[in-house]
C-alpha cells in the first residue's frame, strides 16, 4: 500500500501535505478500521479502486492530489486542477443486497453536506447528490457498486465506491473548462487537509455503517432538512427529454424523489436521470 505523504510542491494551497498517518491520527473510531492511502495524482481514485476490491479485506480510502479522468454520473466529467478540490474515493462492503442500495448516495450526501456546513460552510443537497452553495455545485458525489465474490464470503454483498470531490479553490481557467458556475470553499482551503480528511472520513464512516444496518430510512428526514429545491417547479431529464415535471416534495425512505405533478404524485429513482429547474429548461425540450 502506497502510504506516502504528498509533497505541495504543485499545489496552489498551503496546507500540510496529506499524509495517510495524519488523518488517522485525526479520525474518530468510526473510522480507524479504514486503510488509507494518498497518491499525488491519478487518472481517477473510482476507477483504481473498483478494480481492486476483490482485493479487499475491508474499507479502503485512496486520495489524489490530482485527477486526470475524473468521472461524474453517465459518463460525464468531473473537472480539476492540482491542490483546487479535495478528491477522494472510499471502498465499502455492505451486506447488501443490491436493491437495498438505491439511498446511498443521498446518504453519503447527508454525511458530507452535515460535515461541511459544521466546519463553518453552509451548504444544501441537490437531488440525488450534487452539494450546492448558494445554488451552485461545490461537491459532486459518484456512487458505483460491485456484487462481492460469492466465493470471498460475499454471498449478496456489494462492494461500493464512493468517489467525492470537493472544490476547496476555483481557478478562473477551471471554472472556464468547466462551462458553467460553480462554487468553491475557501474556507475549507485554508484548514489543514488532513484534519479536513479526516472530519469528512469519521462521519461517513458513521453513516455508512448506520446505513448497512439500517437503510436510508432514518436519513431520509435528514436529508429533506438539506433539501437545495424543496417546493421548486423542477423536471427529471432523461438524456435532454423531459420525462417527468413537477414540485419537488422531498425524498422517501429508499431515496426517491417525490414530485407532485399535474397528475398526482409520482416518485423517481436516481439511476442517470438528471434534475433542472424548469426555469432552466427552453419550451422546446416538452416541457408543458
Ligand atoms: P446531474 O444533475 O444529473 O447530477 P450533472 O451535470 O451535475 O448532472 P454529474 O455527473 O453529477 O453531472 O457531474 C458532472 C458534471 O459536473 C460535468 O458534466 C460538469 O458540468 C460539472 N463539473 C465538472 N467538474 C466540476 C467541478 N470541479 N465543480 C463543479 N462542477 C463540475
Amino acid at each position: 500500500m502506497n502510504d506516502g505523504a504528498m509533497t505541495n510542491s504543485s499545489m496552489t494551497d498551503t496546507s500540510p501535505p496529506l499524509s495517510a498517518d495524519a488523518i488517522l491520527a485525526r479520525c474518530a473510531t468510526s473510522a480507524t478500521h479504514v486503510a488509507i492511502e494518498v497518491v499525488a495524482e491519478t487518472g481517477s481514485t473510482n476507477a483504481d479502486l473498483l478494480a481492486r476490491v476483490d482485493t479487499l479485506g475491508g474499507p479502503l480510502l485512496r486520495i489524489a492530489g490530482n485527477q486526470t479522468a475524473g468521472r461524474g454520473r453517465a459518463g460525464r466529467s468531473w473537472l480539476s486542477a492540482p491542490g483546487a478540490a479535495l478528491m477522494f474515493s472510499l471502498a465499502w462492503r455492505f451486506k447488501g443486497p443490491l436493491h437495498r442500495m438505491t439511498g446511498l448516495p443521498m446518504a453519503v450526501g447527508v454525511a458530507l453536506a452535515e460535515t461541511i456546513a459544521a466546519l463553518g460552510v453552509p451548504v444544501q443537497i441537490k437531488w440525488p447528490n450534487d452539494l450546492l452553495r448558494d445554488g451552485k455545485k461545490l461537491a459532486g458525489i459518484l456512487v458505483e457498486t460491485q456484487a462481492a465474490r460469492r466465493d470471498g464470503g460475499g454471498d449478496g454483498a456489494v462492494w461500493a465506491v464512493i468517489g467525492v470531490g470537493i472544490n476547496l479553490l476555483m481557478p478562473d481557467e477551471l471554472e472556464e473548462q468547466i462551462g458553467r458556475a460553480v462554487a468553491a470553499a475557501p474556507w475549507l482551503a485554508k484548514m489543514d487537509r488532513n484534519e479536513l480528511m479526516a472530519a469528512l472520513l469519521s462521519r461517513l464512516a458513521a453513516v455508512l455503517a448506520e446505513f448497512d444496518d439500517t437503510g436510508f430510512a432514518p436519513f431520509a428526514e435528514r436529508w429533506n432538512r438539506l433539501h437545495a429545491w424543496q417546493g421548486r417547479d423542477v423536471v427529471i431529464l432523461d438524456h435532454g427529454r423531459v420525462l417527468q415535471q413537477g414540485r419537488a416534495a422531498g425524498v422517501d425512505a429508499i431515496g426517491r424523489l417525490m414530485l407532485d405533478t399535474a397528475h398526482g404524485p409520482v416518485e423517481v429513482l436516481s439511476g442517470d436521470v438528471s434534475l433542472r429547474l424548469s426555469s432552466t429548461i427552453p419550451s422546446s425540450n416538452g416541457l408543458s
